[in-house]
């Protein structure tokens, strides 16, 4: 019998785990399929700049204790596994237009280092072709392989103890026990639902659904910063390919596949943006299903009326970013701390009001 039952191997169920591993829980990680091959694998690995200490916002304070713990987290992983992530800062130019006027003011209250550039000056620092809205470059912008990333968790997970089922599905909580897809009922002191854009069928709450996001990968010549307009992005990995990315399509369910013309939409925004990728190739085209949520911010906290049943789903666009700061959040609640984030805002019964503004979006 674990301590905590994780159920959901992804970035959010495998960072937790290790978080509480190393805390002193035994910890039980439940995937219906091998570990971190879902959205975590799928995302483009975008870790926007933030400060927690300055985050005006409970959702900015995740992403900001991402921030600034990706880093060493980076290096505890390697020097634990051997495995390198892939963090760098490669810096990133976001292209802002009239809706967004208001979070060149959210990134200085939060002390994030950006400078506006003209037309002229962002033309110096990348190959751009049409774009639009104002360019801001952030210095402190950077990324991680997801794949890379994923493989480091799992290694540090084992080598910290944390038991991994790979290939064993959950069906729910029945009776005060996990229930699994090949009958076994798992009894632990905590448990966590952490199964990403499936939780909602799990826990039986609505909430959390998906949203297919599609991306494309290309070899050529290309820009050296990430390039982030709306929902569009190009990341460059520094190693002669580039991800294009995203779709955002709620409609299709849970239809994990690309489509012709959501490739066609991803090439022809990196031919717009980088007229340099005309001549690059496509070497490889994935979707993954985000785990949206109705008001964009995860579920974090209690499951109502079981008192030892805790979720962490939701996380949309951003649960690279935010998987650091949910995990310590997770780690602090299934260990009976008080939350280092106020989560009033993260339960699943939190009343719904409206979009809440982050200071990014993916
Ligand atoms: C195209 C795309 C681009 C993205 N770009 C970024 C980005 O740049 N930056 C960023 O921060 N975020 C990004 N994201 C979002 C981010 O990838 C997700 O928010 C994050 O991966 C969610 O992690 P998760 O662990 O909740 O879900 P998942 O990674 O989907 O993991 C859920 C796990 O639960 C398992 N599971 C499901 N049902 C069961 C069951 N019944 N029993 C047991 N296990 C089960 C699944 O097999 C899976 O392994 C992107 C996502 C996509 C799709």
């Amino acid at each position: 019998m674990p301590d905590v039952a994780i159920i959901g191997g992804g970035i959010i169920g495998l960072t937790s785990a290790y978080f509480l591993a190393r805390a002193g829980a035994s910890v039980a990680v439940y995937d219906r399929c091998d570990f971190g091959k879902e959205a975590s694998w799928a995302g483009a690995g975008i870790l926007p700049p933030g400060n927690p200490d300055r985050a005006a916002t409970p959702i900015d304070k995740l992403r900001g204790i991402g921030s600034r713990r990706f880093p060493a987290f980076s290096a505890e992983l390697r020097d634990l596994t051997g495995i390198d992530n892939g963090y760098r800062v490669c810096g990133g130019i976001e292209f802002l237009t009239a809706e967004d006027t208001e979070v060149p003011g959210v990134w200085a209250s939060e002390g994030i280092a950006f400078e506006r550039l003209s037309a002229d000056e962002a033309r110096k620092l990348e190959p751009l072709g049409e774009v639009e809205g104002e360019p801001f470059l952030l210095h402190d912008c950077a990324q991680v392989r997801n794949p890379w990333h994923m493989r480091a968790l799992v290694a540090a997970c084992a080598k910290a103890g944390v038991q991994l089922h790979a290939n064993t599905g959950a069906e729910g909580f029945a009776d005060g026990a996990l229930v699994l897809a090949n009958g076994t009922r798992v009894t632990a002191w905590r448990y966590l639902f952490a199964a990403g854009a499936w939780s909602a069928g799990l826990l039986r709450a609505p909430g959390v659904f998906p949203v297919r996001g599609q991306i494309a990968l290309l070899r050529g010549a290309s820009c050296s910063r990430v390039l982030m307009l709306g929902k569009r992005y190009l990341v460059p990995r520094g190693d002669g390919l580039t991800l294009v990315g995203s779709t955002e399509e709620p409609e299709a369910g849970f239809e994990k596949r690309t489509t012709p013309e959501g490739i066609a939409g991803l090439l022809a925004f990196a031919r717009r943006t980088v007229p340099a990728l005309a001549h690059a190739t496509l070497e490889a085209s994935w979707a993954g299903l985000r785990p949206g949520s109705p008001d964009d911010l995860p579920f974090i906290g209690p499951v109502p009326g079981a008192p030892n049943v805790f979720v962490a789903a939701g996380h949309f666009r951003a649960g690279v970013q935010l998987s650091i700061g949910t995990a310590q959040v997770v780690c602090e609640l299934l260990m009976g701390h008080p939350p280092s984030v106020a989560i009033e805002g993260f339960v699943l019964d939190r009343k719904l009001s409206g979009l809440v503004k982050s200071a990014f979006r993916s």
